[in-house]
């Protein structure tokens, strides 16, 4: 790096810790995130058990309960433990299975009701009630699959998806490259708080919160379950909101539970319909999201003002 660039990368730093982001061309935190877990809260099953395990002629009860005890044996992780079954029982059972066969699976994945048409009906409530300009981002974060949810119909309605992946090529059985657990699920969401998206990018460095493009308070968490509550309590204990989902018709406890604890602000049947619990809950929490942004963005000019 020659001297007149590290001169400009130092003064452009140094102007970027003083200013806000706002500054130049007025109130930016417009945009609301709506994350989403996938197995059990987009669709009611784990994503392997729709074409995976069939395809291995494995039994998901039995592929599950064999996950859960080999990780107890050995104190492993059980992502990784699932991870490397799968390949491990695909071979046995003299299948390959590529990556592009995995993006394929994701066809065979089935999602909730109404659950395609979501996205743009949220879009069109927030169009219809927002005063301002105000944008709204999908993101899914997800202990699954990156491959097989790239295969799903709504996979390209998402700003980003975060999930588990495996590297291809190097080795005899695919090799995890990215495990995302219940807890590491959360810095998924402070890389959507602090718009670092790019995974080579480190998240841990210190980014006061006036520079934060996405605050938590336009945040809206989805899960179905235990795995979601790291997500839930970072999402609310900084001003964002979640909601539980359970299986339209099925039980409810884990989501009563959920809402005892004040995991989640709301829950309702996965049903993404126009006009269903879910629906008109979540348009609660987006009017008030919309509320906020505006109440912020006034204080916000009267503050510039001020100074
Ligand atoms: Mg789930």
């Amino acid at each position: 790096m020659s001297d007149r660039t590290k001169a400009a990368s130092r003064s452009k730093r140094t102007q970027s810790s003083i200013k806000p982001v706002e500054t130049a061309k007025g109130y930016e935190k417009r945009t609301i995130a709506l994350v989403y877990d996938f197995d059990g809260t987009l669709s009611p099953k784990p994503m392997q058990e729709y074409g995976f395990l069939p395809a291995i002629g494995e039994d998901p009860a039995a592929f599950w309960a064999e996950v859960n005890r080999k990780a107890y044996e050995h104190e492993a992780e059980g992502l990784i433990v699932y991870m490397h079954l799968m390949y491990q029982k695909a071979k046995a059972a003299g299948v390959e299975i590529r990556r592009d066969d995995l993006v394929a699976l994701g066809r065979g994945v089935e999602l909730f009701k109404g659950v395609e048409a979501w996205f743009d009906e949220i879009e069109n409530y927030i169009k219809l009630r927002a005063e301002t300009a105000v944008s709204v981002r999908h993101y899914m974060i997800s202990s699954g699959l990156k491959e097989i949810i790239e295969g799903t119909t709504i996979y390209p309605r998402f700003h980003n998806v975060f999930a588990s992946e495996y590297f291809f090529e190097p080795y005899e059985l695919p090799f995890p490259k990215r495990v995302i657990t219940d807890t590491n699920k959360t810095q998924y969401l402070f890389r959507i708080n602090k718009g670092v998206e790019d995974l080579r990018q480190s998240i841990n460095s210190h980014m006061p919160e006036d520079q934060r493009p996405i605050p938590f308070a336009n945040m809206v968490y989805f899960g179905d379950g235990d795995t979601d509550v790291p997500s839930m309590a970072v999402t609310r204990s900084n001003g964002g909101c979640a909601v539980a989902v359970h299986p339209p018709g099925g039980k409810q406890a884990k989501c009563q539970d959920l809402y005892r604890a004040k995991r989640v602000d709301f829950y309702a049947p996965a049903d993404y319909r126009r006009g269903s619990d879910l629906f008109r809950r979540t348009c609660l929490l987006l009017d008030r999201i919309l509320a906020d942004i505006r109440v912020r963005e006034e204080m916000w000019t009267l503050q510039s003002d001020a100074t």
